[in-house]
């Protein structure tokens, strides 16, 4: 087969074959196709798009490019989630011990944070013992006895998504959608779920910005896992504001804890018991999302959900003697922010208050950037609220000695207040 043929067949917004997607895949990960063929083929894909059939070709030549986890063939049916990032959004550690509460087999594999985005391994890595590697055998013997494992992905996970995501980033190739529902969906394919939950974000602080794509996103996404038989449901789900109310990998777990103690944020809540039900749902263990929304309340209110996430902390040789007794996160360095005026609370910026949490140390620039697990910030109040001058609205956390101030006034100008109180959306479009 000729590359070149196949960068004009796809430049001139012709179908390719499966042997012809595999040929590209297949031989540039191999190293036998060069960079600038590849960047050439998939500025082609960039402006003339793929097919659904194409793509969901391309999505299995990229799972079949390293090593998959056959759970399904070994008829266990793993459940899994996942989010195209967001700000505050700690969903995974609330849904997971929920869902194994409530019957359900959760075998996930997460990944680190980048940029603005939180990652669940580094959430994970803030609570002390906490083991993120398990072997292929230990994982599946975790879900099966605990109902849940989370661990990183392995290294031969779907490595041609690694090798052409990496140029993709520096071809301007990036924001295409089969090339992201491809990227996304091969990594789930390969880690061998059965049933898949996906949560495309929508707004200021997410990848796509407007509804119309985020929608045609999650459709093509669900398009592509179901030809591969798997179950999904996907939510197109608002990200204008900070979903919870934790930036920062210890202050996203406190979250989590707060949650599944019956507290917590409004928005998160119902984002988490909507993930959790959807869950239930595909894995045929209640007979609606809104039964399942019902059954994730019912496992946070018994306490089912909470005794869970320790038996799964655990297991992973992480402690949990300090849940219920005090927080994982230290106030080393604290500064509480006050509102300036009363009113009601409208809206809140996410990315300032992300960039800042990264810039305190919570999040990496570049992959290879060292994180402090111990600051963030903690938001304090919810849209909605009223709001009375001098309340305190965000507390940053920083490292010792760390001046604070300079941060004060951004954090400030993150909230805005009103006369009256404009409802946020949280959802735009559930597909199931
Ligand atoms: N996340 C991914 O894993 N791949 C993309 O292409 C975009 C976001
Ligand atoms: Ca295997």
């Amino acid at each position: 087969m000729n590359p070149v043929k196949i960068i004009e067949k796809t430049r001139d917004g012709m179908y390719l074959t499966k042997e012809e997607i595999h040929y590209m895949v297949c031989e540039y990960t191999s190293g036998n196709i060069p960079d600038y063929q590849v960047s050439a083929w998939l500025m082609a894909i960039y402006f003339k798009g793929l097919s659904k059939r194409e793509t969901g070709i391309l999505t299995e030549e990229m799972a079949n490019s390293g090593e998959r986890l056959n759970f399904i063939e070994e008829g266990k049916h793993f459940l899994d989630k996942h989010s195209t990032g967001g700000v505050a959004d700690t969903t995974t550690l609330v849904v997971a011990p929920i869902v194994a509460a409530a019957g359900g087999k959760v075998g996930k594999m997460s990944g680190r944070g980048l940029g603005f985005t939180g990652g669940t391994l580094d959430k994970m890595e803030a609570i002390p013992g906490l083991q993120i590697r398990l072997s292929e055998d230990a994982f599946r013997r975790q879900v099966d006895r605990c109902g849940v494992a989370v661990i990183g992905q392995s290294r031969n996970l779907a490595p041609a998504d690694g090798l052409l995501y990496a140029l993709r980033d520096v071809t301007g190739t990036v924001e295409s959608l089969p090339l992201i529902a491809s990227s996304v969906m091969s990594k789930k394919l390969a880690s061998g779920a059965k049933g898949i939950v996906l949560d495309v974000k929508c707004g200021k602080a997410a990848f796509m910005k407007n509804i119309g794509q985020a929608e045609q996103l999650a459709e093509l996404m669900v398009e592509i896992g179901r030809r591969s038989n798997r179950n999904m449901f996907a939510f197109v789900s608002d990200m204008n504001i900070p979903l919870g109310s934790a930036i920062g990998n210890s202050l996203e777990v406190d979250e989590a804890v707060e949650v599944l103690s019956g507290g917590g944020n409004e928005r998160l809540k119902e984002m988490c018991f909507r993930l959790a039900g959807a869950m239930l749902y595909i894995d045929d263990l209640v007979k609606s999302p809104e039964d399942g929304f019902r059954q994730a309340m019912a496992v946070v209110n018994s306490g089912a959900a909470m005794e869970r996430f320790k038996d799964w902390l655990s297991a992973q040789g992480g402690t949990t003697d300090w849940i219920g007794r005090e927080t994982l996160t230290k106030p080393i360095n604290t500064l509480d922010i006050y509102a300036a005026e009363t009113g009601y609370l409208q809206y809140i910026e996410p990315l300032e208050l992300a960039h800042i949490a990264m810039e305190l140390g919570a999040g990496r620039k570049r992959k290879e950037d060292q994180i402090d697990l111990q600051v963030g910030v903690k938001i304090l109040v919810q849209c909605g609220e009223h709001i009375k001058k001098g309340m305190p609205l965000v507390r940053l956390y920083g490292k010792d000695g760390e001046n604070l101030e300079e941060y004060a006034l951004r954090a400030e100008n993150a909230f805005i207040v009103a006369h009256q109180y404009k409802k946020m959306p949280l959802l735009y479009k559930i597909i199931s």
